[in-house]
């Protein structure tokens, strides 16, 4: 019974743990990497079809984003999530999928000018059709029987829709072990979705750490900012462009503008127009109305309970076709135009920046970090100018920056839910961090709840069931030219997998009728045959 590391190990992204248990192999989480890599994450340690199932926590790209991955180097079992997790994933990485396909393609256009070789995507959409037919919606707080010695149980983490820490019991020789992952913990007091569910049993916990070292500051009063810049800028006859993440950040954008309708907090600009243009976004939100009796808390719940719907009001205009995306920059009635992607690196976003920088009565307002090197930062960092389609766009709009309610839990949020265990744990591992948070909020648990805890190297790998360590990873740091020459063809990678698949389907014929078995041996020989040159 043990647990290996592999990503989300003294990083915040690329979260995944690789468990046997009870003759089963399986994943927690299958995030991809994304921003600054610091460290060389070991690989999982068998080939993806001989993995019998996977536990999702949350649609997140971090912890979702390589399913579609694993599923094209062989993987076909059950990725059992929660139901409003699985729904955001079907979104999430068939637009991840778009996402890789158009970033080769761009990539292959310059190879192609260069007389450079081209590129795979690392997947395409078939293999994100695949991996979503996979996905096996549970309930929140019911006991899953996965195997007969492995069951499982989500609970509600409060950080995004559907997001869940889950509880793993699994039974080898008649013993044992309980372990908790808990996911990315959420704040308080977020908009629409509930608090973090604390868990009170465990012998083992796997906890996140992104705010390890860091609290959040005093919340503002949203609504009434929000109102303020609204305001603002219809009373200068502009519009207010908010670049916004799709999924989460969009919906809770809604919910302060309903409010802020419904109290009038806007005056002189009757029922204003507000355009959602992003077709993500707008799938998201119906994804979000689907799933309230188990996601939404108290008030977003007394609100339902009066007829009506939280994230909906009058002037809400959900744009969804390119053509209805250029229209809205003809109309010239202030409105509020939120579109993706959130940083201004893609998307629609660009088309609405494009129109309404250059023009003084309008602001941009961001609402969500915003990466070294993206356009967004670029402006709320002050910059004279941007270029968009290439062409010099002059910032003479008003840049503001209202900070967003963060999704996740701050140091002393992390502290709470890890303190609501009622026996310490046996070990706890702190992933899910930068350097400096997992090590803060490791010694933290140390000394304050006298927790045995350590931030574990991608490659570690513990035994559960002797409660021993079996290797102690050192970390990779990785050089930045390998990352550039680190890129194997893709194409032969997926041929690799298919050849461990076929070992796999070989091992599960064992016991066989004798003339199945001789006619897929045949099989076998003349494909080899046929391709051994
Ligand atoms: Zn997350
Ligand atoms: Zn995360």
């Amino acid at each position: 019974m043990q647990i290996t590391f592999i990503g989300a190990t003294h990083e915040v992204t690329g979260s995944c743990y690789y468990l046997e248990a009870a003759g089963k192999r399986f994943l927690v989480d299958c995030g991809m990497e994304q921003g600054p890599n610091y460290f060389e994450n070991e690989e999982i340690p068998v080939p993806a079809s001989d993995i019998d199932f996977v536990l999702l926590t949350h649609a997140h790209i971090d912890h979702s984003g390589k399913l579609p991955l694993l599923y094209s180097r062989g993987f076909r079992g059950n990725i059992y999530t929660t139901y409003a997790t699985a729904d955001l994933c079907n979104i999430m990485l068939r637009d991840s999928a778009h996402i890789q396909m158009f970033e080769a393609e761009w990539k292959n256009r310059k190879a192609r000018r260069a007389g450079k070789a081209e590129i795979e995507p690392i997947y395409d959409m078939e293999d994100a059709l695949g991996t979503i037919e996979k996905l096996v919606g549970c309930p929140y707080k019911e006991c899953i029987q996965i195997t007969d010695d492995i069951h499982v149980e989500f609970t509600d983490a409060g950080h995004l829709l559907g997001s869940a820490s889950i509880e793993v019991w699994m039974r080898e020789e008649g013993e044992e072990r309980k372990i908790v992952f808990s996911g990315d913990i959420g704040n308080k007091n977020q908009p629409l979705i509930k608090d973090p569910t604390y868990l009170h049993n465990a012998d083992y916990v796997v906890m996140e750490s992104t705010y390890g070292n860091r609290s959040h500051e005093e919340v503002c009063d949203y609504t009434t900012a929000l109102a303020e810049v609204i305001q603002k800028t219809f009373d200068r006859g502009g519009n207010v462009v908010i670049p916004s993440f799709a999924v989460g950040r969009t919906q809770e954008m809604l919910y302060f503008i309903r409010k802020i309708k419904a109290e009038r907090m806007v005056q002189g600009h009757g029922e204003f127009a507000v355009v959602v243009d992003s077709p993500l976004a707008v799938e998201a939100t119906t994804i979000f109305q689907r799933h309230y009796e188990e996601c939404f808390d108290e008030e977003a719940m007394e609100i339902l309970g009066k007829g009506i719907n939280p994230i909906t009001f009058p002037g809400l205009k959900l744009s969804v076709t390119s053509e209805d995306s250029k229209a809205i920059n003809f109309d010239e009635k202030p409105k509020v135009i939120i579109s993706a992607s959130g940083m201004c690196d893609a998307g629609r976003i660009k088309h609405h920046l494009k129109h309404n920088l250059w023009r003084k009565e309008c602001t941009i307002l961001f609402v969500g970090y915003q990466a070294i090197g993206t356009p967004g930062r670029a402006l709320t960092e002050g910059a004279p100018q941007v270029k968009i389609f290439g062409e010099e766009i002059q910032v003479n709009a008003e840049i503001k920056i209202l900070p967003g309610v963060s999704g996740h839990a701050d140091d002393k949020g992390l502290m709470e839910w890890a303190g609501a265990f009622e026996k310490a744990p046996r070990q706890v591992f702190v992933c899910h961090g930068e350097e400096v948070s997992c090590e803060v909020l490791t010694s933290r648990l140390e000394n304050e709840l006298h927790y045995q805890a350590m931030a574990p190297y991608s490659g570690t790998v513990y035994d559960l069931k002797e409660g021993v360590f079996v290797r102690t990873a050192e970390p990779v740091v990785i050089k930045k030219q390998e990352i550039k020459t680190a890129k194997v063809s893709s194409v032969y990678q997926r041929l690799l997998a298919a050849g461990h698949r076929l070992l796999t389907v070989i091992k599960h014929n064992e016991g066989g009728a004798n003339k199945d078995l001789a006619k897929l041996t045949g099989q076998i020989n003349s494909l080899c045959d046929k391709w051994d040159r």
